[in-house]
């Protein structure tokens, strides 16, 4: 029945041109309903910065954002509300993103006063239960504050208010990094669930590549803002070929035990440079193993030599992983 509350969306098309600004540069990437894109990449490589701009809360410096085809720069201020609208955030700690103030009720009711139109007032209450009930609270819980759930009831709250106007999209950063190893799995459960019975796109941001494989369809590499490599699940993490990835990927604590770090694997060596200035021609040749004098010239991100899935090396690797 909650189904309904949730209309399908069209896609949701999420891009940015080139521009030599700032960390998000050359980003085109699509999510479809139902589907989640993860996107991968360490601290300061420009996750974030991208989420601002998904969520229309930032102006792209070049280039453009489209969401469910629309530029939401060039719409009046009621069309940029009806999008925002459409795109909810899921943040990563729940222990600051509540206030200790407001009842459970209250915190996930909250939307409905910033966008009175969402739910009409007498059918607040019932609404607010109907979503306590969809993230796993129990509604009678309602007038209990913050401090009186786990971390992982915080984060379902969190997750209740982003789902309280009826998005089409949710962007969820590191939403689970703040919590125990032990609850995460819970809570990527329910937005696995809640992503397939709503349609929800996701966009799902993480440094953690074990994280990212239980949960996206289709995965964005970035390094430096730059996406360095994107394609399905499967074919990032079976056939890996942009260098970083693959560093990544050796990296991870992924709970495989068929897979082993190939002896040539490299670990990531060296910090990351400042996503201020960033290296010139290939960003990631200050640390590649495999960097020659052509990576003085960016590679464009494009399939190559025949390969299923973009990636920007001039080198891909193209043995399969073991
Ligand atoms: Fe390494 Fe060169 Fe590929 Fe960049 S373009 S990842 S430096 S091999
Ligand atoms: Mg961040």
């Amino acid at each position: 029945a909650l189904a309904r509350h949730f209309p399908i969306t069209e896609g949701v098309l999420l891009k940015r041109r080139t521009g030599a600004v700032r960390a998000v540069d050359g980003v085109d990437l699509t999510v479809r309903p139902a589907e989640t894109l993860g996107i991968v990449g360490e601290s300061g490589c420009g996750k974030s910065t991208l989420a601002s701009l998904l969520m229309a809360l930032d102006r792209p410096t070049s280039g453009s954002v489209v969401i469910d085809g629309q530029d939401p720069f060039a719409l009046s201020s009621r069309e940029l509300r009806t999008v925002r609208r459409s795109v909810q955030m899921v943040l990563q700690d729940p222990y600051t993103a509540l206030n200790p103030r407001m009842t459970a009720g209250q915190i996930v009711g909250e939307p409905f006063a910033i966008h009175p139109e969402a739910v009409p007032r007498a059918d607040r209450g019932r609404r607010v239960d109907e979503l306590l009930e969809t993230v796993g609270l129990d509604p009678t819980h309602r007038d209990r504050y913050p401090h009186q759930f786990s971390g992982g009831q915080r984060q379902r709250l969190g997750i209740a208010r982003a789902l309280a106007l009826g998005p089409r999209l949710l962007l969820c950063d590191e939403p689970v990094s703040a919590l125990d190893v032990s609850v995460q799995a819970q809570v990527l459960n329910l937005l696995q669930e809640l992503r397939r019975d709503l349609r929800l796109a996701c966009v799902f941001i993480s440094h953690d590549l074990a994280v990212v494989q239980h949960l996206c369809d289709r995965i964005a590499v970035m390094y430096l803002g730059r996406i360095v490599e994107t394609g399905t699940r499967e074919q990032i993490y079976t056939t890996p070929r942009h260098p970083y990835t693959r560093a990544l990927l050796a990296a991870a604590p992924v709970p495989d035990p068929g897979r082993r770090a190939a002896d040539d694997e490299h670990l990531l060596e060296g910090d990351l440079p400042s996503p201020a200035s960033p290296p010139s021609g290939c960003r990631f040749r200050t640390r590649c193993p495999y960097a020659r004098e052509q990576c003085l010239v960016e590679p464009e991100l494009r399939t190559r030599d025949g390969a299923e899935h973009p990636t920007a090396c001039h080198f891909p690797i193209t043995r399969r992983s073991t």
